[in-house]
């Protein structure tokens, strides 16, 4: 399984990480003061480390191994592909097999007449596809002035300046003059934090209806489209209220706007349908997709848009765009690999049938431990929100995301790979997880919340805000 097993020591390769490699999303002063952990080798849901200790991987990578890890077909299609054709482009008037044949497939398996893919190598590239193809779309109707696209504050659409402006992410928009004009946040559907009084369909409603103030406010003819996630990932799995989509669909068929599901988490299964637009009935004209699209193998996502988008775009001549990696044969064998293995192996529809409302009964009693307010499912994305106080809701007095950061760390010591945004827990484990599997991790996660309950208490901890 572990073709790098003759790897230096753990210490050699932490010190040449620190000395050497700039990390996504990390101080490196702190990172460099506790040594990075290396990952050595994985295989289904479980990862090693380089000295040697397995861990399950709650977390499918960064949401993104959907068929697990270690699939050998999945190599021997990119080592065959390398073979055949490493690499040419889809610029000029040329296209290649790998490219012909995902296309084909996307639109197979994407849901109404989401027949086209633009492909990029991520989410971010999709979603900077997708800023300029809708106000490209806008001026081909003879509507350039609508320009301006909504997204919701604790959205995430990726790291790129476009992607970044796209999400709306506090931190992000520190830093590097983000957001860029013509992109407005309206709030996000999270009931736990933010509901106040509210019941969380009232709440779910109100939410809804900031995407129809906001339309109204700006005018409808400034508006080129909206864009979020069916779930929120990286904000928190942020399951929204059952009231929350229906409306929203509702409001973007009332006015004349374009609705991007951004699906880099959502697709490929992890909700229990293919996609998430499924899971809630949405009606989108441009989905995003990256992550679970190659399950992780190979770097690759896109822009999948209806017949009616691409028509549109066809009647303006050239579109400008593309990135040297537009459908890269290797990435693109690779997906199509994934799919085939995913769709022949039912692994959406077993996870939907069996590990899913598994895995939704024992999250759900969670709930029940002392640190725990609410516990969410929709899928596999799941998270649990650490209190002081249930019955209030409360916040710690704590900085926010201490609690969240220890309870992560006991996680790690248990051999689970639970990740914390702010006091929040979230998981998302592969699809083929199975029962005892999920048994382990349930029984890892309950012990890191002892742990981390028992902490708090010895350190005085348990205080609200
Ligand atoms: C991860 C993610 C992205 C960004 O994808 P990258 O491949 O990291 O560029 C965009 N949107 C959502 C919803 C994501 O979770």
């Amino acid at each position: 399984m572990n073709i790098r097993a003759n790897h230096a020591p753990t210490a050699e390769l932490q010190a040449l990480d620190a000395a050497h490699h700039l990390h996504p999303f990390s101080d490196s002063r702190n990172l460099a003061k506790r040594g990075v952990r290396v990952i050595t080798g994985a295989d289904g849901v479980w990862l090693t480390d380089s000295d040697g200790v397995d861990m399950i991987d709650a977390m499918s990578g960064l949401w993104c191994v959907n068929i697990g890890h270690g699939r050998r077909e999945l190599a021997d299609a990119a080592h065959a592909q390398m073979l055949q054709l490493s690499y040419y482009n889809t610029f000029f008037m040329t296209s290649h097999p790998a490219v012909i044949e995902l296309s084909a497939k996307l639109a197979e398996l994407a849901p109404g007449t989401l027949n086209h893919t633009f492909f990029a190598s991520g989410g971010s590239e999709a979603n900077d596809t997708n800023i300029r193809l809708v106000r490209h779309y806008w001026a081909a109707k003879g509507k350039p002035e609508k320009q301006v696209i909504i997204s919701r504050k604790n959205g995430y659409h990726g790291s790129t300046v476009g992607g970044g402006s796209l999400g709306g992410m506090a931190a992000m928009h520190k830093q590097g003059g983000l957001p860029i004009p013509g992109i407005v946040h309206i709030d996000q559907p999270d009931w736990w934090s933010e509901g106040g009084d509210m019941s969380s369909e009232e709440f779910g409603l109100a939410r809804a209806r900031q995407l129809e103030a906001k339309i109204d406010e700006l005018g409808e003819d400034k508006v080129a489209a909206f864009i979020a996630e069916p779930v929120q990932g990286a904000g928190g799995v942020i399951v929204p209220p059952e009231t929350y989509w229906p409306e929203v669909r509702r409001i973007c068929a009332e006015r004349d706007i374009l609705f991007i599901a951004d699906e880099v988490i959502t697709g490929f299964g992890r909700t229990g349908r293919m996609f998430g637009v499924e899971t809630y009935e949405l009606a989108p004209d441009i989905i995003t997709i990256a992550k679970g699209l190659s399950s992780g193998y190979a770097p690759i996502g896109g822009s999948v848009v209806t017949d009616e988008v691409a028509e549109t775009l066809a009647d303006a001549g050239d579109f400008n765009h593309g990135y040297t990696y537009s459908g890269h044969p290797v990435a693109c064998a690779v997906a199509l690999e994934n799919l085939r293995i995913m769709t022949e192996e039912k692994i959406v529809e077993e996870a939907a049938a069996d590990a899913m409302p598994y895995l939704a009964e024992k999250w759900g009693q969670l709930v029940d431990h002392p640190l725990v307010g609410e516990a969410k499912i929709k899928g596999f994305m799941a998270s649990i929100a650490l209190t002081p106080d249930k019955a209030a809701r409360a916040k710690f007095a704590s900085p926010e995301g201490t609690v969240g950061l220890r309870c992560r760390d006991r996680c790690f010591s248990n051999g689970l790979v639970m990740r914390h945004v702010k006091d929040r827990m979230i998981i998302a484990p592969p699809l083929v997880i199975n029962r005892e599997e999920i048994d382990t991790l349930i029984e890892r996660a309950v012990k890191s919340l002892d742990e981390t309950h028992a902490a708090l208490e010895a350190d005085g901890m348990m205080v609200s805000a």
